[in-house]
């Protein structure tokens, strides 16, 4: 085995070209007009409509087309990815796996997951499983309603088929626009991006005193970024970078990082945190802004609560200062701040209609409020086989010899995943697991919900400003890094061990 090849090969490049435009029944305008400007940018495609695996082209085709046999050819293009051809991690997997086992040997851990989770707040694979379980079953026995009424619907509509992946989102949103009316466009206009940007900082204003201001001095890395100083009592204790649009060469997703790290010199003058938020969010066009839906909206929250981490930390040397800490306690600070984003109190501070002005109406912020409780099952269902199935491989205590699919079809079927369903990510395209650091640690963002649920509990109790709560939360959680254990330091904050039961109450699993 050789090392040096052991990432994982992404490929994007698949397209779903579409001359009929009647075919497209179902997408939005904005859809068709965001499918036909990718088809004018290459004269092969010109005039025709084109979808990608990008999450953020292929998620509103699935959800809205409703040719079945189109929803299938993108679907079936994003699940069999890179299992094949120039980009095919089928093997690569394998040598992943039997090398990280052979590291843990080598350092004396019987697994990788045992290796990994020596160091993490959970400490054991068996801390993991437990609480895994404890949301796999009830959100599985979820699922499985939800499956039964997608397949009402398609038995009424006379469909004569068999629910399958690939018709999931279309069936799921289809009920949602019935059951809640939730409409994109009537939501968007209330979250333009400046109005959620400002909402955030009025936030961490609130909480922590803290305040924003842009600075067009600062060097910026390209000309969509905005660089902002941070200030607490007249000083600067950060700057935040923000790059909000798509462009060719920019990775998609959404992601926080340091460019520097907040320590302090040997004489103990203090090195403020360069922090960089990254965003892949629609580009204003014309006279309109960029306007964002709800989901966004959360995503801008929690990228800006790993900033917070960062820019708050207050710790001694750069390596266990802001987000340096544990994978199942770095989504802590993050999801925590979307609890506030969707918080009716604080969303009609901030969502506004970005043409009049006009707060947003308690009928929208009720339906949003129902929305998030809808299709959890699923939700829930997928994150945690992804979860489940990065334990298995990382539990592999043998040299194993890896065949795809077949290891993650009998893990799968193990846990009694339902074929409706797959894995939010495949092994072969499971980034965070094979190359992104996140082995042994995708049930981190499960883990980290449960705190941040019970951590905002203690918000809602005393009030969701509570300036009290907010410096418990500062002091004892966001500025000490890794300095102490992530277990001590929560308790510290919460008086007692997290609760799972706000999060099952709080995702309708109860
Ligand atoms: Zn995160």
């Amino acid at each position: 085995m050789k090392f040096g090849n052991n990432v994982l090969k992404a490929t994007n490049d698949y397209k779903l070209v579409v001359d009929d435009v009647a075919r497209l029944e179902g997408c939005t305008e904005g859809q068709l007009a965001a499918a036909l400007e990718l088809g004018n940018e290459s004269d092969e495609t010109k005039g025709k409509y084109v979808f990608t695996i990008h999450l953020p082209s292929m998620e509103p085709f699935l959800m809205n087309c409703k040719d079945r046999e189109l929803r299938k050819e993108l679907w079936t293009a994003y699940s069999t990815r890179c299992t094949s051809g120039e980009t095919d991690n089928t093997q690569i997997i394998n040598e992943i796996v039997n090398l990280r086992l052979e590291k843990a040997n080598i350092l004396g851990y019987k697994s990788h997951a045992a290796y990994v989770l020596d160091d993490n707040m959970a400490k054991t694979p068996e801390a993991v499983d437990e609480l895994l379980m404890q949301v796999w079953e009830p959100a599985l026995a979820k699922a499985k309603e939800e499956a039964a009424e997608y397949q009402k619907m398609i038995d009424a509509e006379g469909g004569n088929f068999k629910l399958e992946p690939c018709d999931w989102r279309y069936y799921s949103e289809t009920l949602r626009k019935q059951k809640y009316d939730l409409d994109d466009d009537v939501i968007r206009p209330y979250f333009s991006l400046d109005n959620v940007r400002e909402g955030m900082f009025m936030v961490a204003n609130k909480l922590y005193g803290i305040e924003f201001r842009e600075n067009k001095n600062i060097p910026v890395y390209h000309p969509d970024a905005v660089a902002y100083e941070v200030v607490e009592n007249n000083n600067v204790i950060a700057i935040l970078y923000m790059d909000f649009f798509p462009r060719e060469s920019k990775r998609s997703g959404a992601w926080m990082t340091n460019f520097r790290e907040q320590s302090y010199t040997k004489d103990g003058k203090k090195i403020i945190p360069l922090v960089s938020l990254v965003l892949n969010f629609t580009k204003p066009s014309g006279d309109k802004p960029s306007l964002l839906n709800f989901d966004e909206t959360s995503t801008l929250f929690h990228e800006f609560g790993h900033s917070l981490h960062s820019i708050l930390s207050d710790c001694r040397y750069e390596s266990l200062s802001g987000t340096n800490v544990s994978r199942d306690f770095v989504e802590l600070p993050s999801q925590v701040m979307e609890q506030w984003a969707g918080y009716p109190e604080v969303m009609k501070m901030y969502a506004k209609h970005y043409k009049t002005g006009e707060v947003i109406p308690d009928s929208l912020i009720n339906k949003i409020e129902a929305a998030s409780t809808y299709g959890q099952g699923f939700i829930n269902t997928e994150l945690i086989a992804a979860s489940l199935l990065d334990m298995a491989y990382a539990n592999i205590s043998e040299p194993t010899e890896i065949k795809y699919p077949d290891f993650e079809d009998a893990e799968m079927q193990k846990i009694g995943l339902i074929p409706e369903i797959i894995s939010r990510y495949r092994s072969t395209y499971f980034q965070h697991v094979f190359s992104g650091g996140y082995s042994a640690g995708y049930y981190g963002y499960t883990w980290a919900a449960v705190l941040d649920n019970d951590a905002f509990e203690a918000f809602k109790e005393n009030g969701v400003f509570d300036k009290k709560t907010a410096d418990a939360f500062r002091y004892n959680v966001l500025q000490n890094g890794n300095t102490e254990d992530a277990m001590v330091l929560y308790k510290r904050f919460r008086g007692q061990e997290p609760s799972i039961e706000p999060l099952l109450k709080n995702r309708g699993l109860k």
